[in-house]
Formats: C-alpha cells, sequence, structure tokens
C-alpha cells in the first residue's frame, strides 16, 4: 500500500516512514494535483480537508479523513484502517526526511554526520539510500520517544 499525505499531515507522514510504509508527502501539493496523482499512481489519499476527502470519494479514490489532534491518535487511526504494524523494524523503515530506504552502513562511512557522543555509544547506524538526502539514523536515547507514542497508538488502535 502506498499512502498520498495532503500538506496538514507532515507529522503523520514521518511516522508513518518510520514505520516502514511507501508515503508521498509534499506540502506545496495543491488538491486536484493530489487526486490526480492518488489516481494515476493508485495511492490512498490521507487529508484532514473534509471537502478533498469528498472529491476523493466520488472519484473512488481509497482515502480517509484523519481526525485525530494528537499524532498518536492520528497513527492509531491509520494503523487501524490500513493494517498497519506499529512495531518499527529497522530493515524496512524508511527515511522520515525524505521516505527513501535505508541501509546499514559501518560506523567508519558516517563518522562526519553523527555527533561524537552518539558515536561513541551506538554500534549501528543507518544511511538514507537517497543521494541528495543521506541523512544518518541510529537507535539513541530519542528512540523512547519513539517508542511511547507508538505504545500510545496501539493502545489507541486496540
Ligand atoms: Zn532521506
Amino acid at each position: 500500500m502506498r499512502f498520498l499525505v495532503d500538506g496538514m499531515l507532515g507529522g503523520l507522514a514521518r511516522w508513518l516512514r518510520i514505520l516502514g510504509q511507501d508515503v508521498r508527502y509534499d506540502a506545496s501539493t495543491k488538491d486536484n494535483e493530489l487526486l490526480r496523482i492518488a489516481h494515476e499512481e493508485n495511492m490512498v489519499l490521507l487529508t484532514r480537508d473534509d471537502e478533498l476527502y469528498r472529491r476523493a470519494i466520488a472519484r473512488k479514490i481509497p482515502t480517509a479523513l484523519v481526525l485525530g489532534e494528537t499524532e498518536e491518535e492520528r497513527v492509531a487511526q491509520i494503523a487501524s484502517t490500513f493494517g498497519v504494524d506499529l512495531d518499527v523494524n529497522m530493515a524496512e523503515t524508511r527515511c522520515p526526511e525524505c521516505g527513501s530506504g535505508l541501509k546499514e552502513t559501518p560506523k567508519s562511512d558516517v563518522a562526519d554526520a553523527v555527533p561524537q557522543a552518539s558515536l561513541r555509544l551506538y554500534d549501528r547506524f543507518w544511511k538514507c539510500t537517497k543521494q541528495n538526502c543521506g541523512k544518518v539514523y541510529w537507535v539513541g536515547s530519542h528512540w523512547n520517544r519513539i517508542r511511547q507514542t507508538l505504545e500510545e497508538a496501539k493502545k489507541l488502535a486496540s
């Protein structure tokens, strides 16, 4: 399943990418363009805009009106609607910034992109495979917050 996310849901786009979903997000894409892309590329349109949602339904484009006020609620809604697994699998997780795949990369190859303290503390690093992105990720202390959010989403989704 591939998701197309409207400009109001950048946070949700990042979460779905972390969960390994194929997500296209560009805040500047206009409504007509979103409908055209979703239709032509067979993507699920996620929106917070009631009017856009109705237009998608009228064109038989798979869509969901995202209602939650918090990230947890939004992630939970999409997970339960589309059966998205709420556990992070680093082999499948995608770059939250651009949506490309990640590749595990030796520490020596990412030393320039990672703070010294993190290089000392952690041994596994993943790099975005998109050339002009190339962001580096690791399961550091910030990961606790990610887990917390996903645990909360799991409770809401069940
Ligand atoms: Zn990237």
